[in-house]
């Protein structure tokens, strides 16, 4: 293969910006394609006409141990630390925290818990142990019993997957976190929890700034685009790519309902689940974000509806995983096909049909990046 000169990305989200950079960084010219009318894939964010720092995508939390991830993100403008904090809405309409904790069960169970030793014994009692682990209902029992698994995982479960507990693989919810001390912050063992200061979209302007990145935006991937490149980088639907060949990988999707709230009552924090049976799974107060908003209640909210991305124009958010991995096995043939077409890699999250946090995205593409340069460089 001659030397590697003009590359194409398709899509603007971490993946193809991560990609484009490190590539241009070391003297390739790029071009970036995305359909969508802006940058930042699902991590896009913009000023509403309230003033207030919107996902439009649903609230993007940045956090990991990644220090090289670290680095290479908050070279792009200033972060700000941030510890999210979840709430859940509870049927009495009073609110507790999630994970669950010992304030969880104090509120829940209205029971005094003076300290974790009292709130892990009383979770051993709650608790209902079984031999036979056969699906995530019984896992969640055995853990925490039945009152907090239908509280807080099946109303949940159901939105979010349109699954019932019985029919969801125990993996899905082995790492669930149990704490019997106050720690309220979502994610406590992640060292670096950080916002950029100025919103994610900044962040990609000043990662895609650079002379020999060229993107064009309102512009889908058309196939036989790539013939025109050394090589293409996809951050696309792989299923897409190859024309539904093996068939559809499916994916959930999420309906986002944006609206002003006046009147709101003092919170601190910035996200509440719901553990109803209605349609909602949770709601996003982006005051309570770091120079999101004005540190109100009062604001913008956006709260989510999960359902299947052909019921919402093919978003694609969550791939699909079920216990029998047929999906899975889909995904492989196409990977299989993909691996034997010398000019394409496919990259980040339909690329790869994984659910991946920001931070693994990022990680990912630093070292496929680079992995990639030391073979065609
Ligand atoms: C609701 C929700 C909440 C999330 N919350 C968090 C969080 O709190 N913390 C966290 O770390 N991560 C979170 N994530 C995950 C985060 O969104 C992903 O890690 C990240 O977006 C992956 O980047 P990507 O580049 O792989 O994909 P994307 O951001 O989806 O970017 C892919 C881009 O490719 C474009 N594209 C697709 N097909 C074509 C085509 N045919 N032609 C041209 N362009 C195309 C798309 O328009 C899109 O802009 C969340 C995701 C969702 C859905």
């Amino acid at each position: 293969m001659g030397r590697m000169q003009h590359v194409l990305v398709v899509g603007a989200g971490f993946a193809g910006a991560t990609y484009a950079r490190t590539l241009a960084d070391r003297g390739l010219q790029v071009t970036v394609v995305d359909k969508r009318d802006h940058l930042g894939g699902n991590a896009y964010d913009h000023v509403d006409g309230n003033g207030t720092r919107v996902h439009r995508y649903g609230p993007h939390l940045f956090h990991t141990n990644n220090e090289e991830v670290v680095d290479w993100v908050t070279q792009w403008g200033e972060w700000v630390g941030y510890d999210h904090r979840v709430r859940a809405l509870l049927p009495s309409g009073k609110t507790a925290p999630l994970p669950i904790n010992r304030r969880t069960l104090e509120t829940v169970f209205d029971v005094t818990l003076p300290d974790a030793a009292a709130a892990e014994q009383f979770l051993a009692r709650v608790a209902e142990p079984t031999e036979r682990i056969a699906n995530a209902a019984d896992y969640l029992r055995s853990r925490i019993g039945s009152q907090l698994t239908n509280l807080f995982f099946r109303p949940y479960t159901k939105k979010m997957w349109d699954l019932d507990l019985e029919d969801l693989d125990p993996s899905v919810v082995k790492r669930l976190p149990l704490r019997f001390d106050d720690e309220d912050r979502y994610f406590p063992g992640d060292r670096f929890q950080i916002m950029p200061r100025y919103g994610y979209t900044s962040i990609f302007e000043r990662i895609f700034d650079h002379p020999d990145i060229r993107v064009q935006l309102d512009q889908p991937f058309v196939r036989g685009m790539e013939g025109d490149y050394d090589f293409a980088f996809l951050s696309m639907p792989i299923d897409e790519y190859y024309d539904n060949r093996f068939g559809p990988l499916p994916y959930r999707s999420i309906r986002f309902d944006h609206r002003v709230k006046e009147n709101q009552p003092d919170m601190s924090w910035a996200v509440t689940n719901y553990t109803d049976d209605g349609p909602w799974t949770r709601e996003t107060c982006w005051g309570m974000i770091p120079f999101h908003g004005n540190g109100r209640a009062s604001g913008t909210h956006t709260r989510e509806q999960p359902c299947d991305y052909t019921e919402n124009n093919l978003e694609r958010y969550y791939p699909v995983r079920t216990s029998d991995g047929r999906f899975q096995k889909i995904y492989d043939e196409y990977l299989r096909l993909s691996s034997a077409d010398p000019g394409v890699n496919f990259i980040g999250r339909c690329g790869t049909y994984q659910y991946l946090d920001m931070h693994q995205v990022i990680n990912q593409s630093l070292q496929g990046a680079k992995k990639w340069l030391q073979h065609h460089l």
